[in-house]
Protein backbone atom coordinates (compact mmCIF):
# COMPACT_ATOMS: atom_id res chain seq x y z
CA UNK A 1 0.00 0.00 0.00
CA UNK A 2 1.25 3.44 -0.73
CA UNK A 3 2.00 6.02 1.43
CA UNK A 4 3.73 9.12 1.48
CA UNK A 5 4.45 12.39 4.12
CA UNK A 6 5.08 15.85 2.70
CA UNK A 7 7.27 18.11 4.73
CA UNK A 8 7.02 21.76 3.75
CA UNK A 9 7.61 24.77 5.47
CA UNK A 10 10.24 27.65 5.04
CA UNK A 11 13.93 28.27 4.54
CA UNK A 12 16.25 26.64 6.75
CA UNK A 13 13.13 25.46 9.14
CA UNK A 14 14.51 21.68 9.74
CA UNK A 15 12.78 20.02 6.67
CA UNK A 16 15.94 17.89 5.17
CA UNK A 17 17.21 16.28 9.06
CA UNK A 18 13.72 15.60 9.92
CA UNK A 19 12.15 14.03 6.77
CA UNK A 20 16.05 11.86 6.49
CA UNK A 21 15.20 9.96 9.47
CA UNK A 22 11.56 9.93 9.36
CA UNK A 23 11.89 8.07 5.57
CA UNK A 24 14.74 5.83 7.46
CA UNK A 25 11.87 5.02 10.68
CA UNK A 26 9.60 3.85 8.31
CA UNK A 27 12.26 2.13 5.44
CA UNK A 28 10.66 5.03 3.24
CA UNK A 29 12.87 6.67 0.05
CA UNK A 30 13.64 10.42 0.85
CA UNK A 31 13.20 13.15 -1.42
CA UNK A 32 14.47 16.56 -1.36
CA UNK A 33 12.72 18.77 -3.81
CA UNK A 34 14.73 21.91 -3.05
CA UNK A 35 17.83 20.21 -4.71
CA UNK A 36 16.18 20.03 -8.17
CA UNK A 37 15.50 23.50 -7.77
CA UNK A 38 18.96 23.91 -6.98
CA UNK A 39 20.04 21.98 -9.51
CA UNK A 40 17.68 23.91 -12.65
CA UNK A 41 19.11 26.86 -10.95
CA UNK A 42 22.78 25.99 -11.88
CA UNK A 43 21.67 24.83 -14.57
CA UNK A 44 20.69 28.71 -15.47
CA UNK A 45 24.02 30.11 -13.91
CA UNK A 46 25.55 27.91 -17.08
CA UNK A 47 23.82 29.00 -19.86
CA UNK A 48 22.93 32.53 -18.52
CA UNK A 49 19.88 32.26 -20.24
CA UNK A 50 16.36 33.31 -19.47
CA UNK A 51 14.48 31.18 -22.09
CA UNK A 52 13.29 28.72 -19.27
CA UNK A 53 11.26 26.97 -22.06
CA UNK A 54 14.96 26.21 -23.47
CA UNK A 55 16.22 25.42 -20.15
CA UNK A 56 13.74 22.51 -19.09
CA UNK A 57 13.34 21.01 -22.48
CA UNK A 58 18.00 21.02 -22.47
CA UNK A 59 19.03 19.64 -18.94
CA UNK A 60 19.24 16.33 -18.43
CA UNK A 61 18.91 16.08 -14.33
CA UNK A 62 19.30 12.79 -12.59
CA UNK A 63 18.04 12.05 -9.02
CA UNK A 64 19.81 8.86 -7.49
CA UNK A 65 17.80 7.48 -4.31
CA UNK A 66 20.23 5.47 -2.79
CA UNK A 67 21.64 6.16 0.69
CA UNK A 68 20.57 9.59 0.38
CA UNK A 69 19.64 11.50 -2.40
CA UNK A 70 22.48 12.82 -4.72
CA UNK A 71 21.84 14.92 -7.82
CA UNK A 72 23.31 14.50 -11.56
CA UNK A 73 23.15 17.45 -13.78
CA UNK A 74 24.16 16.38 -17.39
CA UNK A 75 26.49 13.63 -16.32
CA UNK A 76 27.95 15.68 -13.60
CA UNK A 77 27.62 14.86 -9.52
CA UNK A 78 26.55 18.48 -8.22
CA UNK A 79 25.09 17.65 -5.24
CA UNK A 80 27.57 19.40 -3.31
CA UNK A 81 27.73 22.24 -5.66
CA UNK A 82 24.09 23.34 -5.31
CA UNK A 83 24.67 24.23 -1.81
CA UNK A 84 27.13 27.06 -2.73
CA UNK A 85 26.20 30.60 -2.40
CA UNK A 86 25.27 31.59 -5.85
CA UNK A 87 22.88 28.57 -6.58
CA UNK A 88 21.09 29.78 -2.96
CA UNK A 89 21.09 33.49 -4.16
CA UNK A 90 19.19 33.02 -7.33
CA UNK A 91 16.89 29.84 -6.36
CA UNK A 92 13.96 31.22 -5.24
CA UNK A 93 13.68 33.48 -8.49
CA UNK A 94 14.12 30.56 -10.81
CA UNK A 95 11.69 28.59 -8.72
CA UNK A 96 9.10 30.78 -9.66
CA UNK A 97 9.68 30.18 -13.14
CA UNK A 98 6.11 28.20 -14.93
CA UNK A 99 8.34 26.13 -16.96
CA UNK A 100 10.53 24.98 -14.16
CA UNK A 101 7.88 24.42 -11.74
CA UNK A 102 5.59 22.76 -13.98
CA UNK A 103 8.79 20.25 -14.95
CA UNK A 104 9.95 19.34 -11.87
CA UNK A 105 6.27 18.39 -10.27
CA UNK A 106 5.99 16.29 -12.78
CA UNK A 107 9.34 14.91 -11.84
CA UNK A 108 8.21 14.66 -8.37
CA UNK A 109 5.38 12.94 -8.86
CA UNK A 110 6.64 10.08 -10.85
CA UNK A 111 9.28 9.78 -8.09
CA UNK A 112 6.40 9.25 -5.79
CA UNK A 113 4.58 6.85 -7.98
CA UNK A 114 7.34 4.40 -7.38
CA UNK A 115 7.61 4.43 -3.90
CA UNK A 116 6.63 5.14 -0.56
CA UNK A 117 8.20 8.88 -0.28
CA UNK A 118 9.00 11.53 2.65
CA UNK A 119 9.38 14.80 0.16
CA UNK A 120 10.31 17.81 1.60
CA UNK A 121 9.63 21.69 -0.08
CA UNK A 122 6.95 24.46 -0.34
CA UNK A 123 4.44 22.62 -2.28
CA UNK A 124 4.90 18.99 -1.89
CA UNK A 125 1.34 18.78 0.11
CA UNK A 126 -0.34 21.78 -1.88
CA UNK A 127 0.71 20.59 -5.12
CA UNK A 128 2.88 17.47 -5.51
CA UNK A 129 1.10 15.20 -3.51
CA UNK A 130 -2.46 16.64 -2.63
CA UNK A 131 -3.34 13.36 -1.26
CA UNK A 132 -0.46 12.41 0.62
CA UNK A 133 -1.33 10.57 3.95
CA UNK A 134 0.44 13.09 6.24
CA UNK A 135 1.20 16.53 5.93
CA UNK A 136 3.61 18.45 7.65
CA UNK A 137 4.05 22.40 8.53
CA UNK A 138 7.65 22.99 9.75
CA UNK A 139 8.32 25.89 10.86
CA UNK A 140 11.22 27.82 13.87
CA UNK A 141 11.94 31.10 14.32
CA UNK A 142 14.18 32.66 12.28
CA UNK A 143 16.81 33.15 14.75
CA UNK A 144 16.91 29.24 15.50
CA UNK A 145 16.99 28.48 11.52
CA UNK A 146 20.06 30.97 11.10
CA UNK A 147 21.56 29.33 13.85
CA UNK A 148 21.18 26.14 12.78
CA UNK A 149 22.17 26.65 9.24
CA UNK A 150 25.64 28.49 10.64
CA UNK A 151 26.17 25.55 12.27
CA UNK A 152 25.13 23.30 9.13
CA UNK A 153 27.70 25.60 6.85
CA UNK A 154 30.72 24.79 9.79
CA UNK A 155 30.23 20.93 9.17
CA UNK A 156 30.56 21.51 5.64
CA UNK A 157 33.84 23.69 5.92
CA UNK A 158 31.73 26.88 4.77
CA UNK A 159 32.22 30.10 6.46
CA UNK A 160 28.88 32.29 7.13
CA UNK A 161 27.69 34.88 9.11
CA UNK A 162 24.58 35.12 11.49
CA UNK A 163 22.91 38.44 10.25
CA UNK A 164 23.57 37.32 6.66
CA UNK A 165 21.92 34.26 7.14
CA UNK A 166 18.97 35.63 8.55
CA UNK A 167 18.49 37.96 5.43
CA UNK A 168 19.01 35.17 3.33
CA UNK A 169 16.03 33.17 4.79
CA UNK A 170 14.14 36.06 5.15
CA UNK A 171 14.61 36.94 1.71
CA UNK A 172 13.71 33.36 0.30
CA UNK A 173 10.78 33.31 2.90
CA UNK A 174 9.04 36.16 1.04
CA UNK A 175 9.73 35.05 -2.18
CA UNK A 176 8.53 31.86 -2.17
CA UNK A 177 5.55 32.82 -0.26
CA UNK A 178 4.70 35.46 -2.97
CA UNK A 179 4.99 33.80 -5.85
CA UNK A 180 1.99 33.70 -8.33
CA UNK A 181 2.75 29.21 -8.34
CA UNK A 182 2.00 27.08 -6.36
CA UNK A 183 3.39 29.84 -3.31
CA UNK A 184 4.97 28.60 -0.31
CA UNK A 185 1.24 28.28 2.36
CA UNK A 186 0.30 25.87 4.68
CA UNK A 187 -1.69 22.94 3.23
CA UNK A 188 -5.03 23.00 4.67
CA UNK A 189 -4.90 19.58 5.67
CA UNK A 190 -1.32 20.11 7.25
CA UNK A 191 -0.28 19.58 10.68
CA UNK A 192 1.63 22.64 11.93
CA UNK A 193 4.97 21.78 13.89
CA UNK A 194 6.98 24.70 15.69
CA UNK A 195 10.53 23.02 15.55
CA UNK A 196 12.31 26.03 17.67
CA UNK A 197 13.54 24.92 20.96
CA UNK A 198 12.71 21.10 19.81
CA UNK A 199 15.23 18.60 19.41
CA UNK A 200 15.66 16.49 16.05
CA UNK A 201 14.56 13.51 17.95
CA UNK A 202 11.81 15.42 19.30
CA UNK A 203 10.64 16.21 16.40
CA UNK A 204 11.51 13.04 14.47
CA UNK A 205 9.27 10.94 17.26
CA UNK A 206 6.27 13.37 16.99
CA UNK A 207 6.10 12.65 13.05
CA UNK A 208 6.32 8.98 13.38
CA UNK A 209 3.51 9.07 16.37
CA UNK A 210 1.20 10.70 13.72
CA UNK A 211 2.53 8.86 11.01
CA UNK A 212 1.11 5.79 13.16
CA UNK A 213 -1.99 6.50 13.84
O1 LIG B 1 14.76 23.42 0.39
P1 LIG B 1 15.78 24.40 -0.16
O2 LIG B 1 16.07 25.53 0.77
O3 LIG B 1 17.00 23.74 -0.67
O4 LIG B 1 15.04 25.03 -1.42
C1 LIG B 1 15.65 26.02 -2.20
C2 LIG B 1 14.61 26.88 -2.89
O5 LIG B 1 13.93 26.11 -3.87
C3 LIG B 1 13.50 27.45 -2.00
O6 LIG B 1 13.88 28.66 -1.38
C4 LIG B 1 12.38 27.67 -3.01
O7 LIG B 1 12.56 28.89 -3.71
C5 LIG B 1 12.58 26.54 -3.99
N1 LIG B 1 11.69 25.41 -3.77
C6 LIG B 1 10.40 25.48 -4.27
N2 LIG B 1 9.56 24.41 -4.15
C7 LIG B 1 9.96 23.29 -3.53
C8 LIG B 1 11.27 23.21 -2.99
C9 LIG B 1 12.11 24.29 -3.12
O8 LIG B 1 10.02 26.50 -4.82
N3 LIG B 1 9.12 22.26 -3.45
Amino acid sequence: NKINIAIDGPAAAGKSTIAKLVAQHFNMIYVDTGAMYRAITLFYIQENSEDFDELVKKINLEIILKDGQRVNLNGEDVTERIRENDVTEKVSYVASKEPVRTFLVEEQQKLANQKNVVMDGRDVGTTVLPDAELKIYMIASVEERANRRFKDNELRGIKSDIESLKTDIERRDQYDMNREISPLVKAEDAISIDTTGLSIDEVTNKIIELANV
